[in-house]
């Protein structure tokens, strides 16, 4: 890369470090920034931090907001005695996509993983534990990814929340095993979510 000046060098660097942007990719979007006026790559980096400052977790369910409580916790409108495990804030999004679900959710940011060294105390599961203690929960929907990961932590959360006396189901799968919640359809997930089982 020794033929960029440094300033280049620099900014491909960093776009390759990005989910899914190889080393052409990144140069293309280096050349591209540097194609931009003065007032647009500004208000880019400016979006950059602004983001990076503002978005924190909410305070209940641990979706990233820029408000807290999150603008899904503080709803009149959501029924507050379900909620919706999730593992990744952005399955928050696939879920609303449906519009089949009208509870509030609980992000774990994460998965139980022994082989990546990640055990249930690394992810937001005792937060989870303290919200059913505060709150009156009819019923857990567990609707982490059907991977490995997923599944062993559907399956401890359950065992956790069973003495609980607390109605725990797992979304059903027409999502494929070993799939993301995040990619997978709106009818899909609309079916998943309409086929879940008492775990
Ligand atoms: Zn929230």
């Amino acid at each position: 890369m020794e033929y960029f000046a440094v300033p280049v060098a620099k900014l491909i660097e960093e776009f390759a470090k990005l989910p899914g942007i190889g080393k052409k990719t990144a140069q293309r979007l280096a050349f591209h920034i540097l194609d931009l006026n003065t007032e647009e790559a500004n208000s880019l980096a400016k979006s950059i931090v602004e983001a990076k400052k503002n978005i924190k977790y909410c305070s209940i369910c641990s979706n990233l907001t820029d408000r807290d409580p999150c603008p899904i916790c503080s709803s009149k409108k959501r029924d507050k005695s379900v909620i919706c495990v999730v593992e990744d804030p952005r399955d928050i999004v696939a879920m609303e996509r449906t519009r089949e679900f009208n509870g509030l959710y609980h992000v774990l940011h994460g998965s139980i993983s022994p082989m990546d060294d990640i055990g249930p105390e690394d992810i937001k599961i005792k937060e989870l534990l303290q919200r059913i203690n505060k709150e009156e929960i009819k019923e857990v929907i567990i609707a982490t990814n059907p991977t490995i990961e997923g599944e062993a932590t559907a399956m401890y959360i359950s065992k956790l929340l069973k003495p609980m006396g607390i109605k725990i189901t797992r979304i059903a799968h027409g999502i494929p095993v070993g799939g993301d919640l995040e990619y997978a359809d709106e009818v899909t997930l609309s079916k998943a979510l309409e086929g879940r089982r008492e775990i």
